[in-house]
Order: C-alpha cells, then structure tokens, then sequence
C-alpha cells in the first residue's frame, strides 16, 4: 500500500517547499524507496502553460508534453526520474473534471458540491500518482501558504486522507533571524501551525526555513506550540548549493523520523554518490561569466532550469559561475550597462521567449556572440532570433524576421508551423513535449551528444521556415539536428566560429548535477577556454 507525506507551507509562498519535499523524496530514495510526487496548484488555470512567468516562474515542460510548474523540475533534478503532466495538479483540472462529469450526468440528482463531489476528485487524483509507476510514497506538495482561500478543497481532502490512508504531514515555515538583536522569532511559524490545524490538520514534522540553523531553545519552543516532540522539528537553512539540502536534513535525521513514522524498514540510507557531486558544486576553480540575455531578467526564477543547467555545466567542469543578468529590452535601449555585461562575460546564452519585447536586444547579443566569436547558446526563441540575426546580416535579407512579431516581414525566415495554423485555442497546444531529433554526424552537436537520435522536450508555435532552409545553409548555417522526416530544425550551428550552437527544443529540462546536458557542458567548456585567453593576455600585457 502507498503511503503518503504531504508537504505544506506557513507565512510566505516560496518558502522553499518545493526544495523540502524534493529532499525528502530524495532522502527516501537513498533509502531505496520508490517515490513519486505530486504538485497542487490552487490557482483555476488548467496548468501554468497560459501564466506569465513574472507571476509563477519558469514554465517547466515534462516529457509527455505538460506545461507544468517548476516545482516539478526540483523534483527531476533531485531524483533524477521523469515527471509527468500527471504530477501537477490545479483547481482548474479539478473543476474541469466535476463539471464534465455533472454534464455527463454522472452524477445525475445530486447536488454536486466542494464536500464531497470536489475533494473526491482530488483524492482521485492524489491516488492516480501511485499508480503511475507503483511508488512506495507519494509526496504531495500543497502549494501556496496554509490559509489561503483557494486552497481550502486541497487541505480538505488531505485531512479526510489522514483518515483513510497513511500519511504524514510536513509543514514548512519561516523563522525569522534578526540580526540586531540575534534572536529567532517563531511567533509567524505558530501561527500558521494554527492555521494548519483550523484545517483539521496536526503537523506530524515541522521543517524551520530560516537564514541559518536554529539553536536548541527555538528548536523546543516550536516543539511545544506545535505539540509535537523536538526530534520532530528539523531546520532547512540557507545554504550555497541547493543540492546538500537532503544531506543537511538527513543529517538532523529527518529520514530516520520519517521511516520510523510511516513504518518503513529501510533505514540505511546511501548518499554517498549524491555528496560527491554536491562537493562538485563548492569548486574553487576558475571563474567563467555567462550573460543571459532576456526579458524576464527581473524575476531569475523563470529562467530556473536555465540557471541550474549552467551550474551543473560549471561544477562538472570545476569551475565557479558568476550569471550576469542582461535585460534585453535595455539592450535594445543602447543601454551601455547592459552591453558591457555582454562583453565582460565569456559566453552569451539567449534562452526561451515569447513575442516582439526585447527581441531586437536579444538579435543585439547574438550579432555581438558572432561577430567577437563568442561562445554561444540559443534555446528556442534563440535558435529563432540567431536565424533572423544571420539572415539579416550574414545573408543580407534586410528586414528578415519572425512573423510572430512582423507579419509583414518580407523575409520570413521564422514561421509558424503549418499544423499550428487551425489552432484557435491558447492552452496546450504548442508543439510540446519530448520527441525525436536526428543528428547529423560530423557535427559540433554530434561531437557534443555522441549519438544520431535524441530525446528533447519542446514548446513553441514557430519554426525556421523551409522555403529558406537552402539559403540558409548555402551560406553556412548548418543544420546539425532535425526532426526524423528531415523537415523541421532542430539544432543550427555556426563551424567556423569556436562555440556557435543554438536548439529548437529546451535540453535545459534535461540537465541533472552530476549529469549536465550536453550543449551546456559545451558552453561552459568554450567559456573556460575563453577564460584562458584572457588570463594569457593580460599576462602578456
Ligand atoms: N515564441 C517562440 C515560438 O512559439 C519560441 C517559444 C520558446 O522560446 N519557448 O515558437
């Protein structure tokens, strides 16, 4: 029988939920348990494909096509198993769901309501996860802070859960550290442990974020206002590597208190792999600046996977990372700030994007990669904008663009896909999703993936239109990657230049610690040797 742990948050969202209930799956793992997740999203979207980034981070795309949140993508890099769509869960699909089925009739003569009709559908769904790939444990993470209005079905469900399976409950909390005085203030924490329990829900654990480690008298006051023993409170801190979180955690011995609790029988746990790669993290070898050239620069959550795909990428090769932030909106401005940034670092990565802001910026940074060949990557939008900044200058077609923000552009060199024509609908109906890209042997890509076939998840409406494909190539663009019928592009690279590479699909989903995806391995490795020929001249200087 599964058992389940629910994870929920106190006093701020963002608490760093996501990276508890990753480390405890983790910690079970190590355990050799089979762990499975599932993420709540109270909000009515029907996922998170239709939400701005600014507002919940990163879109972070699953193997079989789900637009998901990013929590998902902790839960990857920790456990290193696929997510899927399954594993993300909102209000929207709820509702969907019940009111597809009020209409069926299926429900015929009842008064369809929160209690039960709702929290029945949610518990279907919690339990769905278990049968996905026959977990052990199903961690559901509750998102959002304890209280919230559009939470309340969630909690609802999980409570009568208490009562019908074996569960345990993980509330995550902020302790606040003052620095003036050096105290720790728990105040905030109880009161959302008594919002936890207005729910009908007692804390079985109780994880402490704060700056640093609580000390012994915080660690017994939250024991006793929240009535539990102080072997069951256990403190996340900041830390500099995200990935030692399961090690400081399993230290304080929250895997034993877990394996006790839900009766488990395996106790030895074997990090031993996972501690050696969060050693890798803490290099102290050179330092390599990537510049990320974007238009959701303000809020580095929506560029997440971006951002631990290059860490993977650096402490794989020993090197420290310094990302410098480039807003591609003020590139666009002439902004000198923001174009020394472009310059000062020693490889410019353009990632994902969507519609005519900051596009000219970013074709900026591309022109400013190709022509000081600097080492370059693109992902997606800027696999597009490298076409259009190459067709435009290198081929001389004068005006050339995407016509996702020049319809009239008289050279088209990004298009929509046909099948993307009779699409009316907004949600889901991108081309998502993993799917096959055929690589062309002899190639910068094939010396990267050491293979002819790959897996890659995708999202996005535009292509590299095939009525320029030859004039493209003719001037010496190359087609690295395709998809299997040879019609669409995958992957573009530039031989002539040191690092030129750009993806249509988005390999930073893929990247793990210990195991970087190719193509930022690739940027990191150009970067270093980057970093060299400048060390080299300034000692000839
Ligand atoms: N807006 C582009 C498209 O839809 C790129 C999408 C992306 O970068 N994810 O094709």
């Amino acid at each position: 029988m599964p058992k389940y742990i629910f994870v929920t948050g106190g006093v701020i969202s963002s608490v760093g939920k996501g990276t508890v209930a990753a480390s405890i799956g983790k910690i079970l793992q190590s355990r050799g348990y089979n762990v499975d997740f599932l993420k709540i999203d109270p909000y009515v979207n029907v996922d998170a494909g239709t939400l701005n980034p600014y507002s919940h981070g990163e879109v972070f795309v699953t193997d079989d096509g789900g637009e998901t949140d990013l929590d998902l993508g902790w839960y990857e890099r920790f456990l290193d198993i696929p997510m899927s769509r399954l594993n993300n869960l909102t209000t929207g699909q709820v509702f969907q769901e019940v009111i597809r089925r009020e209409r069926a009739g299926e429900y015929l003569g009842q008064c369809v309501q929160i209690v039960t009709h709702v929290t029945d559908e949610i518990k279907r769904r919690i339990r769905l996860v278990a049968e996905r790939r026959g977990a052990d444990i199903i961690i559901v993470e509750i998102g959002g802070t304890v209280g919230d209005i559009e939470a309340q079905p969630f909690y609802e469900a999980a409570r009568q859960m208490k009562l019908e399976e074996e569960t345990l409950f993980v509330h995550v909390s902020l302790v606040i550290y003052l620095e003036t005085t050096g105290e720790f203030k728990t105040k905030a924490l109880q009161h959302s442990v008594n919002e936890l329990r207005r729910a009908g829900i007692q804390p079985d654990i109780i994880v402490a974020r704060s700056q640093r480690i609580i000390d012994e008298a915080t660690r017994r006051k939250i024991a006793l206002f929240g009535t539990l023993p102080k072997e069951a409170v256990f403190c996340s801190y900041d830390t500099d590597v995200i990935y030692e979180v399961p090690l400081i955690l399993d230290q304080q011995g929250l895997g034993d208190f877990i394996v006790k609790h839900l009766s488990l029988s395996n106790t030895q746990p074997d990090l031993s792999e996972w501690r050696r790669i969060v050693e890798t993290f803490k290099s102290n070898g050179p330092l390599v600046k990537i510049a990320v050239c974007g238009k959701y620069t303000a809020l580095t959550d929506s560029y997440i996977s971006i951002k631990e795909a290059l860490k993977h990428a650096s402490a794989y090769h020993n090197a420290r990372l310094e990302i410098l932030w480039v807003d591609a909106e003020k590139v666009e401005r002439d902004s000198i700030e923001e174009i020394s940034k472009l310059e000062e670092a020693h490889g410019i990565l353009v990632p994902g994007g969507f519609g005519k802001r900051g596009s000219e910026g970013k074709i900026i940074a591309i022109n400013l990669a190709r022509t000081q060949d600097k080492p370059f990557l693109g992902i997606c939008f800027g696999l597009q904008m490298a076409v259009v900044e190459f067709a435009r200058n290198v081929l001389g077609l004068k005006g050339a663009n995407s016509t996702e923000h020049d319809q009239d552009t008289p050279h088209p060199v990004i298009d929509l896909m046909p099948e993307q024509r009779q699409t009316e609908q907004k949600g889901g109906t991108m081309r998502l999703g993993s799917l096959p890209v055929v690589i062309k042997k002899g190639t910068l890509a094939y010396r990267l993936y050491e293979s002819e076939l790959i897996h890659q998840r995708h999202r996005h409406r535009y292509e590299v239109n095939p009525a320029y494909h030859q004039k493209l190539t003719g001037a010496g663009l190359v087609f690295s990657g395709l998809s299997p019928d040879g019609n669409r592009v995958e992957i573009i690279e530039l031989p002539s230049k040191k690092y030129f590479i750009a993806t249509q699909y988005h390999p930073e989903f893929k990247s793990r610690p210990g195991k970087p995806e190719p193509v930022f391995r690739g940027l990191i490795a150009a970067a270093l040797a980057e970093v060299k020929i400048r060390d080299m001249q300034v000692k000839v200087q």
